[in-house]
């Protein structure tokens, strides 16, 4: 099993300057792909590497912000070719399929097997990767949920977007992995993580490993394997930056560089 970080931006100056890439992250078990948050670019950096969109199980939002779910649509449309292949399964929020302005197309519905509402303590099976929505986040009034993702006895956490709440680590204990979006260096107060709240978090939930991603621009221009060390020091908890075209491999907890398969847009 492992983890493609397809993108690692948060903010806007960073995502739409596209100085670190956006568009979620792909989860690979033996016969299963999960796409969790195709934000923008998801679909063009899955032809990037080698994905075949046409080859995942499932799509994810943990909350409907575009950052998250831009690419949604395109997904599904490669995923069943136009409808002339229907299947997948996506799961997300209520305010995401059927609020006052939902992300997921009426059109696009009707080629797939199904689609899930993630709620909290709500469980999806997508082939042999179970979703479960691990906790409920206070994010800029949108409906978001952390997740809880196990395969072949690997669990890991995601943190996704929040305004940092005591204790909230613990609905995130015992993950061999935990993901957290860590937009700031510094705590501020606009529903978002940074460093010390993950430093928080990790004390809280004890996974064996830590990955941030999701960064803005103050821990991007700081610089991110300053930002991992500096958690992984205040935490006692290992701890690595995420980065576009890299994959974690969740047997040996070993982050390494993907080769490029396809060589449009960016290198
Ligand atoms: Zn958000
Ligand atoms: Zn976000």
């Amino acid at each position: 099993m492992r983890i493609i970080f397809l993108g690692c931006s948060g903010g806007r100056r960073i995502t739409f300057t596209q100085k670190r890439a956006s568009g979620g992250f792909l989860i690979e078990s033996e016969n299963t792909k999960v796409h969790v948050d195709p934000g923008p670019g998801a679909f063009i950096r899955l032809i990037q590497v080698g994905v075949d969109p046409a080859s995942i199980d499932g799509i994810v939002l943990s909350h409907r912000h575009l950052d998250h779910s831009a690419d949604v649509n395109t997904l599904i449309e490669a995923r069943t070719m136009g409808g002339w292949n229907p299947g997948g399964v996506v799961v997300a929020p209520e305010d995401a399929i059927n609020g006052d302005d939902p992300v997921i197309f009426r059109y696009h519905r009707r080629q797939l097997e199904r689609i899930e509402v993630l709620k909290e303590g709500s469980c999806h099976v997508i082939g042999s990767v179970t979703v479960k929505g691990a906790l409920k986040h206070t994010h800029h009034g949108v409906e978001t949920y952390g997740l809880l993702v196990e395969t072949s006895g690997v669990r890991v956490g995601y943190v996704t977007d929040a305004k940092y709440q005591k204790g909230m680590g613990e609905a995130y204990k015992g993950c061999n992995v935990l993901i957290i979006n860590t937009t700031f260096k510094n705590p501020r107060n606009l529903d978002h993580l940074s460093l010390h709240d993950a430093v928080e978090i990790l004390k809280e939930a004890e996974p064996e490993l830590g990955v941030i991603t999701h960064f803005g621009a103050e821990v991007v221009f700081w610089g991110l394997d300053r930002a991992a060390k500096w958690v992984q020091k205040q935490s006692g908890i290992p701890v690595l930056a995420a980065r576009e075209f890299r994959f974690l491999d969740l047997s040996t907890l070993f982050m390494e560089k993907l080769k490029l398969k396809n060589p449009i847009g960016i290198q």
